[in-house]
Order: structure tokens, then sequence, then C-alpha cells
């Protein structure tokens, strides 16, 4: 049997020179999340292919965990990028670009009147959870178990893994979130009625539900009378609905998860594929709530809707004009394009789930693969997910090999293992991403590791 440990090791000298010199002045890689099968560093990126520092090219079914919608460097955002960067890289004071791609996401969402920028995901559920405290007057915010809003300590909770599923009591997520932060939060079953009593119960309390449309630990999508239901219970318990599209925005769909699942949320967060591959972040909601980010009174007198105090935003690179350009361009080619982009990532994406499956099946492999259109998650373990709880921690070793199996075949899918197809990827490379799955499954498996 191939020794592919070894192999990758003599495949890729100069990413071990730079992993082994790097280790000294970087803490962490980059992120947890992107931690590697085996250690390479991209030299390029180009369509579905990362080629590496020294020349390997591999299949990336990450595109950047989920922005490269169109793949790596496509024509459009490039040429963007080539014309807004001589003009400078001037921060801080606005950019026509802006009012451009604020457009692209109001034409996009019917919900969304006006938005806000920020420049990450993080940034964008943070000015939401703010958003919403201030609107309402309320504190807590609900959070669904398996859930990811990124790295802002009211949304860095898991239920404690003792809790009862019904009644999941939140646990910071990793050091470093305080214990007073628990206190802010109602932890909620996700896809479970028993996040509405709870949602009831705590209706004084509670500012905002915070809600991906499709999780990307656990993608589907049997769940949206359940999510429609949800909604209603928000409005009727005066909680604002926060729909976190950080991922699934222009990805499910050109009306992302809002367009999928029917409904208009209180507020929207965006970000990955919205800055076009750039850092991104935004908000968007009816002006009703968005007015809680116009610190101008007089325009909020303007609107002949009651004063309200706003909240504090503003960072220095929001807006920029790079990002600006590049996002504008990305969505302005989606919409274009969106009656032959989003069947095809959707096709290509069941497929990928179809193949996969069907191998796991045949062969008696405890795998699954998820998949909500063009977002996979493959999952170890003999029974299928209801919600991330369910997963498997004895496939661990199992799942961690067979990425490095992936690997050593030509296909790259880091860190926490959420799969994203482009529309760079052509049939072809989704029959050789399911091809290197099943040889990865049948050498984990000569190995005794499932
Ligand atoms: N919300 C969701 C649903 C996400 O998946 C992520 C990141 O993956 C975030 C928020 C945070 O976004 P960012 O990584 O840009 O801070």
């Amino acid at each position: 049997m191939v020794d592919v440990r070894s192999e990758l090791r003599a495949r890729t000298p100069r990413s071990r020179e730079i992993h082994e010199r790097s280790a000294s002045v970087l803490a962490a890689e980059v992120v947890s999340t992107i931690d590697m099968p085996h250690p390479f560093y991209v030299a390029e990126a180009k369509g579905a292919r990362i080629t590496d520092v020294d020349g390997n090219e591999y299949i990336d079914l990450t595109m950047g965990m989920g922005p490269h919608v169109l793949g790596h460097a496509p024509d459009p955002i490039i040429a963007a990028v080539r014309e807004a960067a001589p003009r400078g890289l001037q921060v801080g004071i606005h950019n026509p670009h802006q009012e451009t791609l604020a457009r692209l996401l109001v034409e996009a969402a019917p919900g969304v009147e006006q938005v806000v920028f920020a420049n990450s995901g993080t940034e964008a559920t943070l000015y939401a959870v703010r958003a919403a405290r201030a609107y309402t007057g309320k504190t807590r915010v609900g959070i669904f178990d398996g859930s990811y809003h990124g790295v802002h300590d009211v949304v860095l909770v898991n239920p404690h893994r003792n809790s009862p599923r019904e009644a999941p009591v939140p646990h910071p997520r990793g050091a470093g979130v305080p214990q007073e932060t628990l206190d802010h939060v109602v932890m909620l079953p996700y896809r479970s009625t028993a996040a509405f009593d709870l949602i009831r119960k705590h209706r004084d309390e509670l500012a905002a539900v915070l809600l991906e449309p499709v999780q990307s630990s656990n993608p589907r999508l049997d769940h949206i009378d359940w999510t429609q239901e949800l909604r209603e219970v928000c409005r009727e318990c005066g909680v604002l609905f926060v729909f976190d599209e950080v991922i699934t925005g222009f990805r499910l769909a050109w009306g992302g998860g809002q367009e999928v699942f029917d409904l208009e949320p209180d507020l929207a967060a965006y970000g990955k594929i919205i800055g076009g591959g750039l850092p991104v972040g935004a908000v968007g909601g009816p002006s009703e709530v968005m007015r809680v980010f116009t610190m101008d009174r007089r325009a909020q007198a303007q609107s002949g809707l009651e004063p309200i105090r706003p909240i504090f935003t503003g960072t220095t690179f929001a807006g920029n004009p790079m990002t600006m350009a590049a996002g504008a361009a990305q969505l302005t080619y989606l919409r274009d394009h969106r009656d032959e982009v989003y069947p095809y990532l959707t096709e290509q994406g069941d497929r990928l789930c179809h193949e996969i499956n069907a191998f796991c099946e045949a062969e008696g492999i405890p795998a699954r693969m998820m998949n909500a259109r063009s977002m996979l998650h493959l999952h170890f373990g003999k029974e299928p997910i209801e919600s991330a709880r369910d997963i498997d921690p004895s496939f661990r070793e199992a799942e961690r090999e067979f990425y490095l199996h992936l690997l050593y075949h030509g296909v790259i899918v880091p860190g926490v293992h959420i799969g994203f197809v482009s529309t760079a990827h052509t049939p072809e490379d989704i029959d050789r991403i399911a091809e290197a799955a099943a040889q990865s499954f049948r050498e984990i498996r000569e190995r005794g590791l499932i």
C-alpha cells in the first residue's frame, strides 16, 4: 500500500521548508478552520485549480470557504480590480462602487431595502446583533446548536455536550469567551419545534434569533416549513429574525436563502460571495429596522418614522473600493447569468453527492455526503445526522486520513471540510473528485480505519 504521507512529503519540499520556518512567527497558520491534511502553500489559483509552490496541481473543492463561486480569478473580477487599483486604495471617504454593490443586494433580496458594509461575516453578524439590541431594547440572542456566525463572543457558543437535545445549554466555544457571555445567549435546538417554545418563553429578553438558512456543518433543505414557522414565531414575539446569509447569499440562488426559503427576515447578514473574493461583510434589511444604523438624526426625521438612538459602526476598511468593485463585478455576473449559473451549480452539487453516496452504499462505507445545492459536507458514521450534534466522533481519525488520501489523489478540502462547487468545476472535475473520493475510501478501508 502507498504511504501517502511520505509521498506527499516528497512532492512538497518547498512547502515543507516554509512550514518549518514559519512556525516560529505564526502562532496558528491563519485560522484553525484551515487545518490542512498536509501543509502546502499556494502559488497560484485559477478556475477550479490550485497550484502549490512546488508546482503540484489540485482540484479545489473549498473555493476560499465559499466566496469564489465563479472559480478562482474569474476574468470580470480581475478586470474590476485592475480598473480600481490604479485609482488609489483610498479608504474612509465614500466611493461610488458602494452604491452599485448595495443596489445589487437590494435587487436580489426583496426584504432588503438598505445596506451597511463591513469587512467580514463576523462584523456583519456583530452589527446585526447590536442593531437588534438597539431596535428592540432587549439583550439576549437566540443561537442554534450546530450554528456558526463568526468569531465574536456572543456567537461563539456550543451546546454543552451533556445537555438535552431539546433544551441545549450554552457552553463557550474555546477559551477566552467570558462566562458572562452565556447569560446573553438562549441556546436553541436546531430543526425542533421546542425552539419555538423557548423563544416564546424568553420573548421579553430576546433581541434576536440568528439562523443560517443552511448550516454548513449540516447542509440540507428539508427544513423550509420549520424555518418559515420560526420566522413567524419571531414576529409574534417581537424578536428580530436575523438570517445569516454569509455563505448562502448568492450561493443557493441569486436571491440566496431568502429566495429558497421564501421569507423576508428583519435583518440579513452577508459576506463571502458579495466581495468577489476580497474581505467583506454587510447587513441589510427593511429601512424600518436599518434606521438604527443612521447616525444622521435629520435623515431619520425625514423618514417619517419614530426617531431611534443609533448604534455606533465604522471600521477603516469597510466599503473600500477594491472590495466594492470586485463584489459588484461578481454579483453583476451572477445576476446576468443566473439562469445558467444556479441550475449548473445545483446539478453538479447534486451529482457529486449522489455519486459519492451511491459508492458508499454499494461498498458499505459508513459515510454520507449531504448537500444543499452547491454546499457539501461529508459525514462519517453509520447513521444519517439530524443535527451537527449527531456527528460520530469515533470516526475522527478515519475522516482525517480520508482527506489526506484525497489530497494525494489531487483534491483539496481542508479544515472543517465544507465543500463548495463553483461554475469553474467542469462535469469532468466532478467525476474526478468522485473517483478520488472512491479511491480514498478504498485505501482507508484497506488500512482498517473504516
Ligand atoms: N456566518 C456564517 C454562516 C459563516 O459561515 C461565517 C464564516 O464562515 C461567518 C458568519 C463569519 O464570516 P467571516 O469568516 O467572514 O468572519
